[in-house]
């Protein structure tokens, strides 16, 4: 990803405070547990969001046990030290990001697939397993786990619970939150918690591992997840559709979904993203289109759906639809899709990756809202979107030395932000609040519902240690 410009922050500690957690850490903990070298320590200061900057880390503490994970919030409740929880990092609001001072405690040594249980279709997971190792690792029993962010060959499962994740196949299978039936979580003053279950059903008590599920690291630390699986679907076969106008694809998606189809993957380039794809990989995508439509089926009868869908495009207007031949088209034009954020970054050098979801029928009207802004601002802004999800991913291209630029590319995602409230969605879909977004938060929750949600972050962590400054 590319550079990172500044705004927001949190309060520090003093030398003397920082040297005692370290000496104490050292005590309690493996020595190659702790790290303190400031190069080292700076490397896992920030997570991949522009606009937020970060402190500097007393210490990076990376467990292998949970009983380690216990003695660091012991430690850190007794003196009252910040603990950032951290995965990969792949995170774009910021919510991983250091404080001054603060344990940045890494769980990515925590990365084993500890169960695979085909008859219960479930996996116990420690949290630093990489998405696309546990999907490999499921493959092997004919099973898969379904949340697939588009970073999944980096981020880890404690992440994407953290974040509450989504991904390209949701439209179908829906996201994190959906699979994560159990789990084991330290909380801030070191104890341990076992919420939910391993069973199909279950509804014991208050759902407290929803409540984690999205909770940014300010809650307690994942140290163990139970996941649901599914049987492994057959390999997706998809269909590209070029449109000449955003609003041209948007219908087609209704017409799609208001249809009965039920796609794996329904997912929009605009113009924007499409050239920026091809001048990054040369993959030789339609230069002229306005939108790009991908969608795909992964059923014994997906070359029938995708006719029937192929037909849909062409009556909301699609100048050509594409059908991929066979399975290395088709993971070629999913190639492309992956490969958005990466060439929009390319662009300038700096992006600022927003998450808007609407309701799907108003995705055309966010799209072409933004292009509004980006003429406005003078910017290049793409859109790609999890169409099918109405989820859109307005990214700001911009020159981080250029103050007036920056200071544009910040207006323009306030403004994608208001547009997608005003359509009647909601600020974040996916990416999460972290410090991107926490005074859109408390607009989109209302007083009542900021208050609620103090009330339940301070029941958790009456001292304020975990994650600080992020999401309220
Ligand atoms: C190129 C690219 C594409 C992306 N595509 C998608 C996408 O399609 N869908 C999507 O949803 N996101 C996407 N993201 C965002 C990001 O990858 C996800 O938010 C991901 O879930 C973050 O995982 P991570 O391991 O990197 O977590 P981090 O960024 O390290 O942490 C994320 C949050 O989780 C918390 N956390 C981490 N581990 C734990 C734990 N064990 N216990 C408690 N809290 C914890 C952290 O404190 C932080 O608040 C993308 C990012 C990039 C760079």
């Amino acid at each position: 990803m590319g550079k990172r410009s500044g705004g927001c922050q949190a309060a520090g500690m003093s030398t003397a405070q920082s040297t005692t957690v370290v000496a104490r850490l050292r005590e309690a903990l493996p020595a190659e547990a702790v790290l303190t070298d400031p190069d080292v320590t700076a490397s896992y200061a920030h997570d991949m969001a522009s606009f937020c900057s970060a402190g500097s880390p007393a210490a990076v503490v990376l467990p292998r046990t949970v009983e380690d994970v216990q003695r660091v919030l012991r430690l850190a409740t007794e003196l009252r030290v910040p603990v950032v929880p951290q995965g990969a990092r792949t995170g774009l609001s910021g919510a991983a990001n250091a404080i001054d001072g603060c344990v940045v405690l890494s769980l990515l040594r925590m990365d084993r697939v500890l169960e695979i249980d085909p008859v219960n279709r479930i996996a116990v997971v420690e949290p630093g397993v990489v998405n696309a190792d546990l999907s490999k690792a499921v493959a092997e029993h004919g099973l898969s786990y379904p949340p697939d962010p588009s970073s999944w060959e980096q981020c880890t499962i404690g992440g994407n619970i953290g974040t509450g994740s989504g991904g390209l196949c949701c439209v179908k299978y829906g996201v994190t939150a959906e699979y994560v039936l159990g789990l084991d979580v330290v909380l801030a003053d070191g104890r341990l918690l076992s919420t939910g279950r391993r069973t199909a059903k279950g509804v014991a008590g208050y759902d407290l591992t929803r409540l984690f599920v999205g909770a940014e690291g300010t809650l307690g630390v994942v140290v163990r997840a139970v996941l649901a699986l599914r049987p492994a679907p057959p390999r997706q076969l998809v269909l590209a559709a070029e449109f000449g106008s955003a609003r041209a694809a948007g219908e087609a998606v209704a017409r799609i979904m208001a249809a009965g189809h039920t796609p794996s993957l329904l997912e929009l380039m605009d113009g924007t993203s499409v050239r920026a794809v091809n001048r990054l990989t040369r993959m030789g995508l339609p230069e002229s289109t306005q939108a790009l439509l991908l969608a795909a089926f992964d059923t014994p009868q997906a070359s029938e759906e995708l006719a029937a869908v192929g037909e849909l495009c062409r009556e909301s207007g699609a100048t050509e639809v594409v059908p991929a031949d066979d399975q290395a088209e088709s993971e070629l034009l999913l190639a492309a899709r992956r490969a958005t954020l990466p060439a929009l970054e390319a662009v300038t050098g700096t992006t600022m990756i927003d998450d808007v979801c609407v309701p799907r029928d108003r995705l055309a009207e966010l799209i072409d809202g933004v292009a509004l802004i980006a003429e406005r601002q003078a910017l290049t802004i793409g859109v790609v979107a999890h169409a099918g999800d109405g989820n859109a991913h307005p990214t700001v291209c911009f020159d981080a030395s250029d103050p007036d630029e920056a200071a544009r590319a910040r207006v323009s995602f306030d403004e994608i932000m208001a547009l997608g409230l005003e359509l009647g969605g909601t600020i974040t879909g996916e990416h999460g609040v972290g410090v991107l977004k926490k005074d859109w938060l408390a607009r989109e929750l209302g007083p009542v519902g900021l208050e609620l949600q103090r009330s339940v972050r301070r029941v958790f962590d009456p001292l304020g240690i975990l994650n600080p400054g992020k999401v309220l």
